[in-house]
């Protein structure tokens, strides 16, 4: 089935829910006005069904090819050219600094392109994607000279950069890095060590790949305090020469297989120190929370593709009759869409899928506001939003963006089993967006762990001002009660994270996926009655696209009825405390 971007909800949620329609009054985003952000919107969508969604299946069944000869890696047949035009459509460079040939516009369009992105080809987005993250870094991080001399060519997509932290010993736990980095004479550094798993470490889009190391200089402590950061090219910019970083292999995975996912051995390759000595984890956050929007819409580009999939398959499909009396009655059966249990499928996908597109242009309006708002108090304000919600999007919308492919598969029965569908593969590709980035366990534990204490609480304070102002201005709305209700789960549930996890850390630790989970739930309830105050109010105006309001109010009922009483339980979970997660005695998981 051709994709069809969400271009009508993007529209609604964009300009009449979150108000990115007055974006363009801010100086730094003058050019964003609703007609150029609606323009961008459509072309991005055209880009994503006509040129990468076709090499989709092509990047699963070809996969990347590693020579061990040349220690090069090929990439599926066509991705070199779609990856070229992608890049000389500007799409890489959307909201990229202008002074280095970016486009400067908002990170909203950013997180939308993504999302199409994803939906139409997620191995092929990755290699630009990482190359975002890296040109952040180097933006915030590099000094004028290293930006001089990488920004322009990553920023035009011609290069490609790449996140190198992962070693064998060393996932979750930068503290165990080996690799190596000691200083040159004249000012650079020689980088010795393996990383692995490393996507976009070899292949053949770029001429150049511009990987960011994390290594230890001699002497710094054991511990992720001794970290630095190292920007290593594949060709060293000056002389033309090839530096001595070379892809061992590849990895072969269950998916994403056009992404190649690489082995990489730095012999002695020239690198230079990005930032400060041994600061290297505050750079490499900074490409981190970044990438973790990215991933997480990742999990919503494919449930949102595996949600058009079932649902025409849904329309087309004959079996059984309907249980209120037959809705095909010329036909031999009736189209499965009938069924309650196929639409309570449907439901669950695109009710959850609206709200995650909700969740994620909210945090993504916030993080324009944060960079481009005159006021420092409303920068600072919409920063905190950021920081808090960022592992909230990266690790609900790909732990749901998972469920809601694996739903669409089960809305096929055997045919979505089958490689004749496109479901198995969306399955495959979306599992990895819950491990990489830092697993979503992580997520949980930075949630609670960093996020809910830093500033003295400002940023839950930030969250719970917002969830109550907007209770208190509409007491009269469609979904008060249950929307209160979830708000305070979540106001009860955070003052048992912190009361208990003050005395005993592991309370907090074991209550973390739980908490995260409510949080999610709460805030894409919050969106959903802004969602359903405003299509009620269009309504009432004969105003708007009649079908998607009236489907607004629908869906809203569904989130209400059906999704959101699990912050019941989830407070139940959390409150219940760690004993019986954590007392099992080590002969006793086995006996
Ligand atoms: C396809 C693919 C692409 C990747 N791309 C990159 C890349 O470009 N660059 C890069 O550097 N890395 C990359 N990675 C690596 C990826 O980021 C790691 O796999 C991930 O961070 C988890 O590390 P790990 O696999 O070593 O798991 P481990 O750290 O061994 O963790 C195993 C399990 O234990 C849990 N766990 C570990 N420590 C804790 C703790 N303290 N508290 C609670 N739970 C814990 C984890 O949540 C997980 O469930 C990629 C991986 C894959 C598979």
């Amino acid at each position: 089935m051709r994709y069809q971007a969400p271009i009508s909800d993007l529209q609604f949620l964009l300009f009449d829910v979150l108000g990115a329609d007055t974006l363009h009054q801010l100086e730094r985003y003058r050019d964003a006005t609703p007609d150029i952000m609606t323009a961008v919107i459509e072309e991005a969508g055209k880009l994503a069904a006509d040129v990468l969604q076709p090499l989709n299946k092509v990047g699963d069944q070809q996969g990347c090819h590693y020579d061990p000869k040349t220690h090069e890696v090929t990439t599926p047949q066509g991705f070199r050219d779609a990856y070229q035009q992608f890049s000389a459509g500007g799409w890489a460079s959307l909201d990229a600094p202008t002074e280095f040939g970016g486009q400067g516009l908002p990170h909203t369009l950013k997180f939308i392109v993504d999302e199409m992105v994803c939906s139409s080809n997620m191995s092929l987005g990755m290699y630009a994607g990482l190359t975002h993250g890296a040109i952040s870094a180097l933006y915030a991080h590099g000094c004028e000279q290293l930006k001089a001399t990488y920004l322009e060519k990553l920023v035009s997509g011609e290069w490609t950069g790449t996140m190198c932290l992962t070693e064998p010993q060393c996932g979750t736990d930068l503290g165990l890095i080996r690799t190596r980095a000691t200083p040159r004479a004249d000012g650079s550094y020689s980088v010795e060590g393996t990383k692995i798993w490393i996507t976009g470490g070899e292949h053949d889009l770029a001429d150049n790949i511009v990987h960011l190391v994390l290594a230890k200089l001699p002497g710094a402590p054991d511990t992720t305090k001794g970290i630095s950061l190292f920007i290593v090219p594949k060709v060293l910019p000056d002389s033309g020469e090839r530096n001595p970083v070379f892809c061992g292999g590849l990895e072969h995975k269950m998916g994403i297989k056009g992404s190649a996912t690489c082995v990489l051995n730095f012999e002695q390759a020239q690198g230079w120190l990005v930032g400060a000595e041994n600061d290297g984890m505050r750079a490499m956050f900074t490409m981190m929370n970044e990438a973790r929007l990215m991933v997480g819409m990742q999990g919503l580009g494919i449930a949102e593709m595996a949600y058009q999939e079932s649902l025409g398959f849904a329309r087309e499909r004959l079996q059984g009759r309907a249980v209120s009396g037959p809705g095909n009655p010329d036909g031999p059966a009736d189209p499965i869409i009938v069924h309650p249990d196929v639409r309570r499928m449907l439901m669950r996908q695109k009710v959850l899928n609206e709200g995650m597109r909700a969740l994620a242009l909210f945090t993504g309006r916030q993080l324009d506001l944060s960079v481009a708002h005159p006021d420092a108090g409303e920068r600072e304000a919409a920063d905190d939003l950021v920081q808090l919600l960022t592992p909230v999007v990266k690790a609900f919308l790909t732990d749901e963006g998972f469920n809601n492919a694996n739903q669409g598969l089960q809305v096929l029965g055997g045919a979505g089993f089958t490689t004749d569908w496109p479901l198995e593969q969306l399955v495959r590709d979306a599992r990895i967006a819950r491990i990489y980035e830092g697993t979503n366990g992580i997520q949980a534990l930075d949630l609670v762990g960093r996020k809910l204490g830093l500033h003295g609480g400002r940023l839950i304070g930030r969250l719970f001002t917002l969830l109550a102002t907007h209770l208190q201005a509409h007491a009269d709305a469609p979904f008060h009660q249950p929307l209160a209700a979830a708000v305070k789960s979540l106001e009860d549930a955070t003052a048992w994270v912190a009361g208990r996890g003050m005395e005993d850390p592991e309370q907090a630790a074991a209550a973390a996926a739980p908490y995260l989970r409510l949080m999610a739930l709460t805030v894409i309830a919050y969106l959903w009655s802004r969602m359903a105050i405003v299509a009620q109010q269009q309504l009432d105006a004969g105003a708007g696209n009649t079908a998607l309001l009236e489907g607004k109010l629908v869906s809203a009922q569904f989130y209400f009825d059906k999704l959101l009483p699990e912050s019941s339980w989830l407070l139940a979970d959390i409150t219940s405390g760690k004993h019986s997660v954590m007392a099992l005695s080590d002969a006793q998981w086995d006996a």
